[in-house]
């Protein structure tokens, strides 16, 4: 902390919450105060919750100025919570206002956030209208629909002492007669077992669980200590052992809190709890893809900048989400391929500078208004913009022509351009790029150095003569992967974020984000001689057992995966699709495989590589994401599971 002190020299301060978390390093939780605080020895003010008594006596003996608040008497400002209703009183003031939401999680917080506004002198109405847009604390107190009218409480994020007391206390305000608390192992507390064990159980004990779940070696030794007449309990060494042991299905009409660390897995646990959303989905894991990117930053040179393509609704997996992850993870620049891509993003909050590949005349009103940067890939079109802009500020992109044969401005018109350039100079050239045409393969290489020096002295010419020294790219996702030397000054990633690898070449790294999945809405045997669906291609040549599954050609099952061309996955198991594709459905064969109506089925994904599905069809990975419609509903995944 004296470290990151020097580091961060923070002139406000911000004691949060003390919880377990950490304690295994500490020998007490006095010296783990004293450690945390000392980042704060400099700080002008240092705002804290007084109701943690040992924080309290330290702030104090260290003397550090402070603003303390509390639920019981002794700090600075005394808390009184009805329902949403907060009251802050003073010695000399009093303010209310009113949160939307009551849990103590989102209280402390929004409260912490309160005091720090009053202090920096922000009005009382400004504050309260901020704090009516907060959220309560995401991920971790997570209701979700359970099967048999159970609800489920996910808290399978952390598992500390005072997290479960939060959520113990969540628990304790819902209406419903039953509940169950599943329980991991809490690790790291730095207490002996049976100290942690005897906390806990007096915990359960106070807040009206009826039954117990617990899941751990330690847990599980003390399970002794549990015994009481109010609470059933039960004690498994392993969430595996859970998993099998428990008959899950007699869960019915009770509200189930999952609390458990992380290397229990208890996403395993809420998997088999919660309901299945039915339909038709493409799961999106945003974990992998920041891994994805992380393992593309990896390849590169200090300093190159990264542009993420994310033109035709980000691959087919949803721009805004993406896009939100990308501006998270700090990329330079994100590129699309129409105007109106770049406004939907700015519409979401995006502000990342946007490269718009194919601008069109009429869409420069929209282009200006939303700060997006156009390419010019033509004489015409630079010309138009000249026109429109009337002297107005705005930064372009050049591509130039280099082997592609696609867009992009021809030698021939280099000397024009720079004669536009220099009198016009409201325009400004923010980059100068050409796009590769066979960057996935060896037996292009040669075609792609021509290219890349096709560029490099168009390069040249434009920067010398206008004196300016924009960005320089010219790879897309096989390029970073096999022709590093070609970096330049930034790239622009596509497919591969998606885990996609484009080129021929191996790479274990890369994982694959999407899933498109969907359900089977009915099951039905066949005999021979029997047909199935429109022509009456399907032909069973003796007993079937057929399955109708809820996708069809308008979700983006190509009509060509008909007669058995595609394959699904069942149970972990081949089905080929029988007969012909329909628009919104398709039949398959699910013979031999142990599978019942409402069942999942992955038509890529895990045990279906986008590539082989591509390939089945004569197609590439690009045009199978992309196709997936929008209509089929996307589903985000981040945190642990
Ligand atoms: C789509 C595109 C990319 C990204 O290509 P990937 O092969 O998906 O990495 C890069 N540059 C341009 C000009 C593009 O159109």
């Amino acid at each position: 902390m004296e470290r990151l002190a020097k580091i961060i020299r923070p002139t406000l301060g911000i004691f949060s919450n003390l919880g377990s978390a950490h304690d295994e390093g500490f020998t007490s939780l006095e010296e783990k105060v004293r450690e945390k605080l000392k980042l704060f020895h400099e700080v002008e003010a240092l705002i804290y919750c007084s109701d943690y008594g040992l924080l309290k006596s330290e702030i104090q003996h260290l003397k550090i100025p402070s603003i303390s608040w509390g639920f019981k008497a002794g700090g600075n400002y005394l808390v009184q919570q009805q329902e949403n209703k907060i009251t802050l009183q003073g010695k000399k003031e009093e303010f209310n206002f009113v949160l939307p939401f009551t849990d103590k999680a989102s209280v402390e917080n929004a409260l912490h956030g309160i005091f720090l506004m009053l202090h920096l002198k922000y009005s009382p109405s400004l504050i309260q209208e901020r704090v009516t847009v907060l959220q309560s604390v995401p991920m971790r107190l997570e209701l979700k629909q359970g099967i048999n009218n159970c609800q489920v409480i996910d808290d399978s994020y952390n598992n500390d002492l005072g997290g479960l007391q939060i959520s113990l206390d969540f628990l304790g305000g819902l209406q419903k007669k039953k509940k169950t608390l599943i329980l991991s192992d809490i690790l790291q507390t730095g207490l002996e077992d049976s100290e942690l064990v005897s906390k806990i159980q007096e915990m359960i004990t106070r807040s009206g669980v009826q039954q117990l779940i617990a899941i751990g070696p330690v847990l599980s030794k003390h399970r002794t200590q549990f015994l009481s007449k109010e609470i059933k309990s039960r004690f498994y060494e392993t969430t595996a052992e859970a998993l099998t042991k428990i008959s899950w299905e007699e869960f019915n009409r009770e509200i189930i809190l999952i609390k458990g660390a992380r290397i229990f897995q208890f996403e395993r646990i809420v998997a088999r709890l919660q309901r299945r959303v039915h339909g038709t989905r493409m799961e999106i894991d945003l974990n992998k893809m920041a891994h994805n990117l992380n393992f593309f930053k990896s390849r590169l040179n200090s300093g190159v900048k990264v542009m993420v393509m994310v033109k035709a609704f980000a691959y087919g997996s949803g721009s805004e989400e993406v896009a939100n992850l990308l501006q998270f993870h700090r990329v330079d620049y994100l590129g699309v391929a129409y105007t109106d891509e770049g406004v939907d993003l700015r519409k979401n909050q995006i502000s990342l500078p946007i490269m718009v590949m194919n601008p069109t005349e009429e869409s420069f009103p929209l282009l200006l208004a939303n700060r997006l940067e156009p390419t010019v890939y033509s004489m015409g079109l630079l010309k138009s913009l000249i026109e429109f802009l009337q002297g107005q500020p705005c930064a372009v992109h050049l591509e130039i022509e280099t082997g592609m044969h696609r867009l992009g401005l021809e030698d021939n018109n280099l000397d024009e351009i720079i004669g536009l350039l220099k009198a016009n100079p409201n325009i400004s050239v923010a980059s100068i790029f050409s796009h590769l045409a066979g960057a996935d393969e060896s037996k292009h290489d040669t075609y792609s150095q021509v290219q890349f020096e096709l560029y490099q002295t168009a390069y040249e010419k434009i920067a010398d003569a206008l004196r300016i020294k924009p960005i320089r790219h010219i790879l897309n996702s096989p390029g970073i992967l096999r022709l590093p030397h070609l970096q330049m000054d930034m790239v622009r990633l596509g497919i591969g974020l998606y885990g996609v690898n484009p080129t021929t070449d191996s790479i274990d790294q890369l994982q694959p984000v999407a899933t498109l999945k969907t359900v089977i809405s009915q099951i039905k045997k066949l005999k021979a001689g029997e047909s199935v669906g429109y022509g009456r291609w399907g032909q069973p040549d003796g007993d079937m057992t057929l399955a109708t599954i809820a996708i069809g050609y308008a979700d983006g099952f190509s009509r060509s995966f008909s007669r058995g061309i595609g394959q699904v996955i069942v149970a972990g198991k081949r089905a080929p699709v029988v007969g012909n594709v329909c628009m919104d459905m398709t039949m398959i064969d699910i013979t031999g495989i142990n599978a019942h109506e409402g069942d999942e089925v992955i038509i890529f994904g895990e045990g279906m590589p986008i590539q082989e599905v591509a390939a089945n069809i004569n197609t590439i990975p690009y045009e199978i994401l992309t196709n997936t419609s929008e209509r089929v509903k996307r589903v985000f995944f981040a945190g642990s599971y």
